[in-house]
């Protein structure tokens, strides 16, 4: 299945990243209904990863604009003060629109988009405070009924037999793809947790190795760390204005053609909004 990816994201600014197959946006930062148009009565999920100003302060009018009978659902981390507060500060200044549906999510938490996909939550590096989850992160999950492998050998008509006389489960078994990996936030990039995913979706506010103090993950180390993965992509979102595109898509050839990279590379470039970015020529292209 193609994904049709669009997102805008510049640190300190704002970041949103919107899966159009299945309403899901994660993140909303300012500007995400203006640049969505139209397209933003499609969201039906948001998946919000932490409470910091440029994740979440689009949704006053994606609020506005597209809240009704409950729809989209807002999912935050369930340890966040601030979500409650915002939910009741927007119920106040916009009594008019809405409802949306508020509801808080803890690590290991799943939400199921439809019968065949769902939500991963978990716990995110960016914001720690004790055993709190004041940030989760989110993979989106398929789900499908394969032939188990040990009867791979078998014909149509074995296969047929053995469904009718012991049941689907005698057959089939169910496979969980990793179909997208979004971090919000990190201060780095962590191969385990990101183990299996097809399409990473990772921050990498700065191009130097200097991000110790402030939680967020470098260019350099992500691209390393990345090395590690069987991925099909990796975009890159979240990078700091200090950068200007030039810079930014040098720095990834350059790391990425150091370790050889195998899969290719796209970005998300500060300030621009980027439409269908998997139909984009990737910043890094391995074939090339
Ligand atoms: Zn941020």
């Amino acid at each position: 299945m193609h994904l049709t990816i669009s997102a805008s994201s510049t640190a300190l600014f704002s970041t949103w990243v919107f899966v159009e197959n299945f309403g899901l946006l994660f993140d909303a930062g300012d500007g995400v209904s203006a640049s969505l148009g139209q397209k933003g009565r499609k969201v039906r999920h948001v998946f919000v990863t932490h409470a910091d100003r440029d994740h979440v302060c689009g949704l006053l009018q994606l609020h506005q604009l597209n809240a009704r009978d409950g729809t989209p659902s807002i999912y935050y981390p369930r340890d966040c003060g601030s979500f409650p507060a915002l939910k009741e500060f927007m119920g106040n200044f916009d009594p008019q629109s809405g409802p949306a549906t508020w509801i808080g999510l803890s690590p290991g938490d799943i939400v199921n988009l439809d019968k065949m996909h769902f939500i991963e939550a978990r716990t995110s590096e960016h914001v720690t405070s004790g055993n709190l989850a004041k940030a989760l992160d989110y993979t989106l999950c398929s789900v499908r009924r394969i032939l188990k492998p040990e009867l791979h050998g078998m014909s149509g008509i074995e296969i047929s037999a053995l469904r009718k006389s012991h049941g689907d489960d005698a057959v089939t078994e169910t496979q969980v793809v990793k179909l997208i990996g979004y971090s919000g936030d990190a201060p780095k990039l962590n191969p385990e947790r990101w183990s299996g995913v097809k399409i990473l979706i990772h921050e990498a506010t700065f191009l130097e190795r200097e991000t110790a103090r402030n939680f967020h993950s470098n260019l350099p180390d992500v691209i390393l760390a990345a090395a590690q993965l069987e991925i099909e992509a990796l975009v890159l979102i979240h990078f700091s204005a200090r950068y200007n595109p030039g810079e930014i898509e040098r720095a990834i050839r350059e790391h990425a053609a150091a370790v050889n990279l195998r899969f290719p590379v796209f970005a998300v470039l500060p300030g621009r909004v980027a439409g269908d970015l998997l139909s984009t020529h990737p910043v890094w292209d391995p074939k090339i």
